[in-house]
């Protein structure tokens, strides 16, 4: 054995087994996949995307109301801004100007403030975005040409519509910078059709391009701790919810699904079914094998069990110690014998040795299954009480087998069960 390894990794390389490495959440392997394409994989993408467009929800909607209200003022006291109006431009292109003007970039910025109340926002707020912002660059140009026949000019808004994708409209880089490039399109555009000065045209363009440079180094920098950030809350509520030796489902996470079972199955008259499984002699396995090779087991019957609960409302949990329970929804007596049969087989076939014993007996579990129709006056500890007196029967009836109680739920008083039971055995010897 070689000496760099630690003590404890030592004693479970005699006994056996591999060392119990500390289990990775479901996020924690996104971590180092972020960069560099800011992106994360699968589906885990889409429900940053949503978390993230939900945030930026109302900053978005305060952000809209900054144009919106500008221009309704332009447009309803329209006489004191008329004379600056006829000022800027030429009278002749001054219906065109305010074609453009409320014609077009009021309606849109209407259009997106009132999306961001909605449940449209959801879904249509960003790819609507990704085409008004280039069309206002256009208007923006257009109206700058009309505005440069009187000695004036709206250049100093274009740094700004190229900065809004990537600050303003919660995008995701991609999004932002495809958003930018076509802005920075509209404008060369927009300045070529509207006869802008080509020198003046270059200059702008470089200066566009600068902002659209400067824009997505700071975006890409804010992006990459908001996907941390997300990631370490991610991180943080599931391990709340998991069992850190094995990463399956822990006992609060089992009590609040169990709860939350018994009411829905309560209003849709459906059965559920409640297993506790024990692993037999586990204490003489720890005594024997040691506590590293202990963990190592109960890690491989989490995985056997797991296995059990893959309809979406089913749950595998430690319970504690090396107990489990496994809530099935919807699922009849029978269907719980069969899969009790399977999970026997499956730990059989995993053969784990039992150190205990000599004559290479393999680690075996006792289950105790209890299935019951809720009744809304009821409560779920009654399940969990007859699972646990179905378990208690199956050690007591010698170990490694499934005992299912359901009609006895009819006389099941909490707490009293087993005393009954002990009475009337008492009674009859
Ligand atoms: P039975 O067949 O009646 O279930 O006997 P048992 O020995 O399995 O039951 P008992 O309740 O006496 O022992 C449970 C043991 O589980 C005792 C404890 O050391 C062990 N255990 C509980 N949690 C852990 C754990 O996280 N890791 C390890 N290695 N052992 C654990
Ligand atoms: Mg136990
Ligand atoms: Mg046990």
């Amino acid at each position: 054995m070689p000496d760099s390894l630690p003590n404890a990794d030592k004693a479970a390389a005699r006994s056996g087994s591999k060392p119990v490495r500390q289990r990775r959440t479901a996020f924690g392997r996104f971590f180092s996949r972020i960069f560099p394409s800011l992106r994360f994989e699968g589906s885990l993408e889409g429900q940053f995307r949503r978390w993230y467009s939900e945030n930026v929800r109302s900053r978005i909607r305060s952000v809209i109301w900054i144009p919106v209200a500008a221009l309704l003022i332009a447009m309803l006291a329209g006489g004191p801004f008329s004379d600056l109006r006829a000022a800027l431009v030429a009278p002749r292109d001054q219906s065109l100007f305010d074609l453009m003007r409320f014609g077009v970039l009021l309606p849109s910025c209407i259009a997106l403030l009132i999306a961001t109340y909605t449940h449209l926002y959801t879904r249509w707020f960003t790819p609507v975005a990704q085409v008004v912002l280039p069309v206002h660059a256009l208007c923006f140009v257009v109206m700058d040409a009309f505005m440069h026949r009187q000695g004036y000019s709206l250049n100093a808004m274009m740094p700004l519509l190229t900065l809004a994708p990537y600050f303003v409209f919660g995008m995701v880089q991609a999004q932002a910078v495809r958003t930018v490039a076509l802005v920075v399109v509209m404008y060369a555009l927009g300045g070529y059709l509207g006869g802008l000065d080509s020198g003046q045209r270059t200059f702008d363009l470089v200066i566009l391009l600068f902002a659209a440079a400067l824009g997505a180094a700071v975006h890409y920098s804010l992006q990459k701790s908001v996907r941390h950030s997300y990631l370490s809350t991610q991180i943080m509520s599931e391990s709340l919810n998991r069992d850190a030796l094995t990463g399956i489902h822990n006992r609060r996470m089992f009590d609040e699904h169990a709860a939350r079972m018994w009411q829905q199955a309560a209003r849709a008259n459906a059965p559920i079914a409640l297993l506790m499984i024990d692993i037999d002699h586990f204490k003489a396995f720890n005594d024997y094998g040691g506590h590293q090779a202990g963990d190592a087991c109960l890690v491989k019957v989490a995985g056997v069990l797991n296995r059990a609960s893959r309809r979406p409302l089913d749950l595998t949990a430690r319970y504690g110690g090396e107990e489990f329970a496994i809530l099935l929804y919807d699922t009849r007596r029978d269907r719980v014998e069969e899969l009790c049969r399977e999970l026997h087989a499956s730990l059989a076939n995993l053969a784990i040795a039992h150190p205990a014993f000599t004559d290479n007996q393999l680690v075996t579990f006792s289950i105790g299954a209890a299935c019951v129709e809720p009744q809304p006056e009821r409560r779920v500890e009654g399940l969990i009480q007859l699972a646990d007196e179905a378990l208690y029967t199956a050690k007591e009836r010698g170990r490694n087998r499934t005992v299912v109680m359901d009609r006895e739920y009819e006389t099941l008083r909490t707490g009293t069960f087993r005393v009954q039971r002990r009475s009337r055995e008492t009674a009859a010897a």
